[in-house]
């Protein structure tokens, strides 16, 4: 339906992050690549493929991998929801990822005891072209600037929040502890955690295809705030601002 138009792939992980994406498409096209739903459509007269990704690393990788491969987007935006690690965010303000890490993936010091602020992360292995084979890369992932660009241009008309730029803390861990955040906070430069945006950002710097993460604190312990699903409506909406400054 779509062919020779420059397609954008937005993907969330839970169906109440991706529900008002695909509510909001014309002409929705349901796809169903191994077990991950996309569905194809138009919002206003953009080309988009919403992808359901699922929760988790594993699972935003394979969806990434096999979204690129079937429809070759012209660029990535994986959005949703994040729990605060900057003690200034509160819910409801958008973190846009102006860069992102696996906070699962670090080594520790040799020590007998548990210490768990002695590490040093070690990034993920990636395809090296180079070296033809899969190398330890860089633990930092960058978001694509003329990504983070459009996104800037939306910020001033978002009234729930704050809009700021920051780093995503990836894994699949759900964090409640105060001192841990703030050391990954402090040590790392984190500005919230989910578990999905590293992972996506990976395959999207793989298949060198431009790549954004945008969150939305939807709880954090620094204001005593459970998670708000309502929070994940504003992201969609936000996102659907974004896409329109997007020009390719
Ligand atoms: N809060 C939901 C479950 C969410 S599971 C519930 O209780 O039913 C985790 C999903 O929410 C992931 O897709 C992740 O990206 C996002 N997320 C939101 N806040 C998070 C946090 N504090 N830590 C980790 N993931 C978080």
């Amino acid at each position: 339906m779509l062919m020779n138009t420059k397609i954008i792939m937005l993907q969330g992980a839970m169906d109440l992050e991706t529900e008002l994406l695909i509510a909001s498409l014309e002409q929705p096209q349901e796809y169903l690549l191994g077990k991950w739903r996309f569905v194809e459509g138009i919002y206003k007269d953009k080309p988009l493929v919403i992808a359901a990704t699922s929760i988790g690393s594993a699972n935003a990788a394979a969806a990434t991998a096999l979204g690129i491969e079937h429809f070759h987007p012209a660029a990535v935006i994986n959005q949703g929801t994040a729990g605060g690690h900057d003690p200034a965010l509160k819910a409801f303000d958008i973190v846009l990822g102006k860069q992102s890490f696996d906070a699962s993936s670090y080594r520790t010091a040799k020590e007998e005891q548990a210490d768990w602020q002695h590490m040093e992360l070690m990034g993920a292995y990636a395809y090296d072209p180079q070296e033809k084979t899969f190398l330890p890369q860089s633990v930092y992932y960058a978001g694509d600037q003329k990504l983070l660009e459009a996104a800037h241009k939306a910020a001033s008309d978002y009234t729930r929040g704050k809009v700021v730029d920051g780093c995503f803390a990836s894994s699949n861990t759900w964090n409640r502890q105060k001192e841990r955040i703030r050391y990954l906070h402090e040590q790392f430069g984190s500005s919230c955690e989910e578990m999905e945006v590293h992972s996506a950002a990976q395959i999207c710097q793989q298949y060198k295809i431009p790549f954004l993460g945008i969150r939305i604190i939807s709880n954090t312990e620094f204001q005593d705030e459970e998670f708000q699903p309502e929070s994940a409506k504003a992201c969609q909406q936000f996102v659907l601002k974004v896409v329109q400054n997007i020009t390719y």
